[in-house]
């Protein structure tokens, strides 16, 4: 069996990815769809594009190679199910269960295959880092949001599964766990864990082989004066904490059912950089919500000048089935929204620029990722830097992959170190 995997979507979908093909591990992973007689499409469905970038890739397989058997899993048929099959005949299996270990089951007993051997999962990111997920749902069901009618309420993963595939990562030599979830701050809450993040941290801080643990997805509301003197006590947890805030308009806040005002969040930003030295906030916005008039955006671009974030994410409001958000008029055009995500990261585009300036002479410790054949060189992170959306290191290709590097910056631009 030649299998094609494509995965689409967020590291939490990659996850399940990884585990589903564990479960096909006498498969034989291919590149090229033309050389493969099975094609598995993991999808994401949490907003319009995504479902559309779902679907055109779906029928692009479907043309390149007609005769594959096609299966789909992830958030698309989690989301809209049965109504799929009359969309897109073209798929052989959709896979609606959240539980990848039994999507696994369902292609080998489609494909009349004997049950698969106990397996682990098949990381498809570069060694050096992996992806744990710790928790599975979100119970904040923040009005603009799919997700929670997509995966359900929150569910932690017990601490005893998280360290059994920490350990097992580091085996095969993983160095950096990134924690992922819907909402990490909600960890243990639902096993009547107090602080359950800062103690999962704790444990996984034991793991041999284990030198970075990095923390995403947090939500404002998630966070006390415990965790944040975990992540500052604690040297493997990198200082890098990504802190998605989607505004900071009190009215847009409240009708986004974000649970936060925006002096909270300014007091939260101000006691994290007071406690974490050398921390590098990441965060996220939302721009053209309903309601988001030039007061509310001006506002936002004021607090993005002043707050001087190490890392950014702009996106465009989409307004979704399913969400409390589609009873309010869409009130900012589309071009309005997309003017308004330009701006925010034209303002970040500059800061950026300004902030990766002043490391130049600098000796930083880089997490060597991956060999980069078009530019001969290795591509590197600083602890400041998640994989895929963070800035990265670029270095002599001569450095060794998968280790770390201390590194000299040499010269820099708005998203790139060069260093040797
Ligand atoms: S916290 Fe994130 S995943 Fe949960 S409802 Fe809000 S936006 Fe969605």
């Amino acid at each position: 069996m030649k299998i094609y995997p494509v995965s689409l979507g967020c590291p939490k979908n990659a996850v399940d990815f990884e585990i589903i093909l564990g479960g096909l591990e006498d498969f034989e992973i291919v590149d090229n769809i033309r050389q493969a007689n099975i094609c598995l499409v993991n999808t994401c469905a949490f907003i319009e594009s995504a479902t559309q970038e779902s679907i055109d890739t779906i029928l692009e397989i479907s043309q390149e190679n007609p005769n594959v058997k096609l299966f789909v899993s992830g958030c698309l048929p989690q989301r809209y199910g049965k109504e799929l099959i009359d969309l897109l005949p073209e798929v052989d299996l959709f896979l609606t269960c959240q539980n990848p270990r039994q999507a696994a089951e369902q292609i080998r007993s489609f494909l009349g295959l004997p049950e698969g051997k106990e397996s682990y999962r098949r990381p498809l990111t570069p060694l050096p880092y992996a992806y744990v997920k710790i928790s599975e749902g979100c119970d904040n069901r923040c009005s603009y949001c799919t997700i929670p009618s997509i995966k359900g309420g929150f569910r932690s993963r017990s601490q005893e599964k998280i360290l059994q595939t920490a350990y097992q990562l580091a085996d095969q030599g993983v160095r950096e766990l990134i924690l992922v979830a819907q909402d990490t701050t909600s960890y243990g809450k639902d096993l009547g864990v107090k602080n359950g993040l800062a103690k999962l941290l704790n444990v996984l801080h034991r793991i041999k082989g284990i030198e970075w643990i990095r923390i995403m997805y947090t939500h404002p509301a998630g966070w006390d004066d415990y965790l944040i003197d975990a992540v500052a006590e604690m040297d493997k947890v990198v200082k890098y904490i990504d802190l998605p805030i989607q505004h900071v308009s009190d009215s847009i806040l409240e009708r986004m059912g974000r649970r936060v005002t925006r002096k909270q969040i300014e007091v939260l930003i101000e006691k994290m950089r007071e406690r974490i030295p050398m921390l590098a906030l990441r965060t996220s916005l939302i721009l053209g919500f309903p309601g988001e008039g030039h007061d509310e955006f001006n506002e936002l671009v004021e607090f993005v000048e002043k707050q001087k974030f190490d890392r950014l994410g702009a996106f465009e409001y989409s307004a979704e089935e399913g969400t409390r958000a589609l009873n309010w008029t869409d009130d900012v055009t589309q071009r309005t929204k997309t003017e308004r995500r330009n701006m925010i990261m034209e303002l970040q585009a500059d800061i950026s620029a300004f902030k990766n300036q002043s490391l130049i002479g600098q000796k930083l410790l880089v997490l060597v990722d991956q060999y980069d054949r078009d530019r001969n060189s290795t591509i590197g992170r600083t602890q400041w830097d998640a994989p895929e959306i963070d800035n990265t290191v670029i270095l002599p290709e001569t450095v060794q992959v998968g280790r770390f590097y201390r590194a000299e910056i040499q010269s820099a631009d708005v998203y790139d170190l060069y260093a040797i």
